[in-house]
């Protein structure tokens, strides 16, 4: 894996090769990168998802943890207009069409920078 990086950042700046090249080649593991594909709104309930568990995406972003964390403050604005009166399903609702949107729009980019830069497949849709 160090004569593969090696080998791509060749025309680096010989500091940063000098950093690769001492690596302890010990401490690397590969990593399985996969991507979400959509998902069609479900019948809402009392249960519902937020982040990877829904739209797990490449990294290649730096999306996926922002992604969870816009999701759960829209899960809290939804319970927050639950508590205040509106009927629960109808918010679940509301919060999940939004949610699957955005998350999966942020896969798509994801997924885009992975192929351009990460060597990725592209998602198969
Ligand atoms: C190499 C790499 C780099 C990344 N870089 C970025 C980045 O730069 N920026 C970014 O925004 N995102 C990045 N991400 C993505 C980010 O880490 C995830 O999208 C984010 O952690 C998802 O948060 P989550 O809360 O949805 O899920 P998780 O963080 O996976 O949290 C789920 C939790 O549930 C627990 N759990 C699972 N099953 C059970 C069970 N049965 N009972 C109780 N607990 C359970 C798990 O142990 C875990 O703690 C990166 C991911 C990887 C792999």
């Amino acid at each position: 894996m160090r004569e593969i990086v090696l080998g791509q950042i060749a025309g680096w700046h010989p500091l940063i090769r000098h950093i690769v090249g001492g690596w302890d080649t010990s401490t690397l593991y590969p990593i399985t990168v996969r991507g979400s594909v959509p998902v069609s709104p479900w019948e809402s309930s009392n249960v519902t998802l937020l982040g990877d568990a829904v739209h797990a995406m490449s990294p290649a972003a730096g999306a996926g943890a922002n992604m969870a964390l816009r999701d759960a403050a829209a899960l809290s604005a939804a319970l927050a207009k639950a508590a205040a009166g509106a009927p629960l399903i109808d918010v679940m609702n509301d919060y999940e069409r939004d949610m699957i949107a955005e998350g999966f729009d942020a896969v798509k980019r994801s997924s885009a920078n992975g192929v351009r830069i990460l060597g990725e497949d592209p998602l198969p849709w």
